[in-house]
């Protein structure tokens, strides 16, 4: 390929981001490569069949077009998979945090709040399956799309429309992101329209659900009606996969997956954090999950969580005609609540408590008042550990498998020893953990490298500034 034909591709990047708008151009075309041109054909790659096939069915024309206003002669383009997993879009989420966040007597109990609908033919259906239960306020309908969430949100539509003659495009998907980043609003809306097309079964359950549904069927030794069970979903969907523990239920769920989707079924799973990072489940497992769709689903940003507000808002009027939140209030709050979705709907609910218990209008001043516990600091960001070895092999100009690798030269051996010092401060990640990380290294490997480098720091400055450098580097 010419440097003229990475300049055209430059300029049709150019044109499709102006045509689409930054939002969508970033979600579709980010991860596009020009492979290479000649008088008809243009070829790009994409990291995944899913990619491939959103863009053919949605933006080929509009693709051609932008390349044959560069090169009159192209008439077609080719578009392959390059494979791998697929990175996660900028920004990234939020640490995932233990506790749940505060909440008060009002958070989402407030009488009639939102949309509560009896029991709908579709939930009961789905509970009688052994499904968890479906909150009739989760669906697509209700879900904000913006910036963080575009490619995961599509995904579920798009496994949500899939019939059963249809093939399977990524198997498993898997979603993840910090704590009230919209996982089990983006589940559920699957679990909802997927049912409701009425071709396919599809089921929703909590990890603990799951644990819970194989602990019976042990004990009534109904193990193997659970599995067939189970097996006979066309769509198993599991959210909190990270909550899934236990030797024979994690190899019971390690069964099901590979049954599943050997069997050309989709499966769809949530968590807080990505496959690798699952510590608990054994090696084969992660591999498998790492092997599909991987999104990450990244913090809110101000303006999707306006639109939340506004959507919330708008859900809570349904109930009471006279609640309403003037503009600047949700303003102020989605600048100022940024930690994540319960807390917008904890911030909802209480302008909406305060207003009917007590008649006064919502304001700036009642709302400064009412949500002020909401407004938290800051969290450090949460670091990946491929994070630290790309930034530490950047650094010192060595590659990412030189730090895996059992090479012990000098250039090697000390990056790769910052890198597991950095890991061991900057993560909540085992020493165990952090040595299978780096090349299935022992324990004390990574403990002797970690006394090293915390004995280095104290008398050599410039290796203190350094690392200080690669923390600042991994924490904004
Ligand atoms: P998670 O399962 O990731 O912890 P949830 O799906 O429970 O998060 O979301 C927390 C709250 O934020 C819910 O009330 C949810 O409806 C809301 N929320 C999160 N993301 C969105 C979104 N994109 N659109 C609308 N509501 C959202
Ligand atoms: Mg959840």
């Amino acid at each position: 390929m010419t440097s003229m034909d990475q300049e055209r591709w430059t300029r049709v990047k150019g044109r499709l981001r102006a045509e689409l708008g930054e939002d969508v151009y970033t979600s579709w075309f980010a991860r596009v490569d020009l492979e290479g041109l000649d008088e008809e054909t243009v070829r790009m790659s994409v990291p995944t069949r899913f990619l491939k096939s959103w863009i053919q069915s949605h933006y080929a024309e509009r693709v051609l077009a932008c390349w044959q206003s560069e090169q009159t002669t192209i008439g077609r383009i080719e578009l392959t998979v390059r494979s791998g997993i697929l990175r996660p879009l900028p920004p990234k989420a939020k640490p995932p945090e233990a506790h749940e966040p505060l909440r008060n007597g009002y958070d989402g109990k407030v009488d009639g709040f939102g949309l509560r609908f009896g029991a709908t033919p579709i939930s009961t259906a789905h509970e009688s399956l052994g499904g968890s239960p479906l909150d009739a306020r989760l669906t697509f309908e209700t879900f904000v799309v913006g910036r963080s969430n575009t490619l995961a949100h599509a995904a579920a539509k798009q496994v949500a429309a899939t019939r059963r003659t249809d093939s399977v495009m990524f198997n498993p998907l898997y979603i993840h992101a910090g704590v009230g980043l919209g996982k089990t609003h983006l589940l559920q809306s699957l679990a909802w329209a997927g049912n409701a097309a009425g071709e396919r079964k599809v089921l929703y359950l909590t990890a603990e659900k799951f644990m819970y549904g194989f602990a019976t069927a042990i004990k009534l030794q109904t193990a193997l009606a659970f599995k067939d069970s189970l097996r006979g979903i066309d769509v198993l969907v599991i959210d909190d996969l990270q909550f899934l523990q236990g030797k024979s239920t994690q190899a019971e769920f390690c069964h099901t997956l590979n049954a599943l989707i050997d069997a050309g079924r989709q499966v769809v799973i949530a968590a807080d954090r990505p496959p690798l990072d699952l510590e608990s489940l054994d090696d084969r497992v992660r591999s498998r999950l790492a092997g599909g769709l991987v999104v990450e689903m990244g913090s809110l940003g101000e303006e999707l969580r306006l639109e939340i507000l506004k959507s919330r808002v708008v859900a809570a009027r349904q109930h009471h005609a006279g609640f309403d939140v003037p503009a600047p209030v949700l303003a102020y709050i989605a600048k100022t609540v940024t930690h994540n979705g319960r807390d917008l709907e904890g911030a909802v609910n209480r302008l909406l408590a305060h207003n009917k218990l007590t008649g006064y209008p919502v304001t700036l001043e009642m709302a400064e008042r009412e949500v002020r516990d909401l407004i938290r600091p800051q969290e450090p960001k949460r670091v990946k550990i491929e994070d630290i070895q790309r930034v530490v092999a950047r650094q010192y100009s060595v590659s990412r498998s030189d730090l895996l690798s059992s090479r012990r030269t000098a250039n090697v051996v000390r990056p790769r020893q910052v890198a597991m010092y950095l890991a061991k401060t900057l993560t909540l990640r085992s020493l165990p953990e952090i040595g299978r990380r780096f090349g299935g290294r022992d324990h004390t490997t990574v403990l002797h490298a970690v006394r090293k480098i915390e004995g280095l720091v104290g008398s050599d400055t410039s290796l203190a500034q350094e690392i200080e450098g690669l923390k600042r580097q991994l924490q904004d």
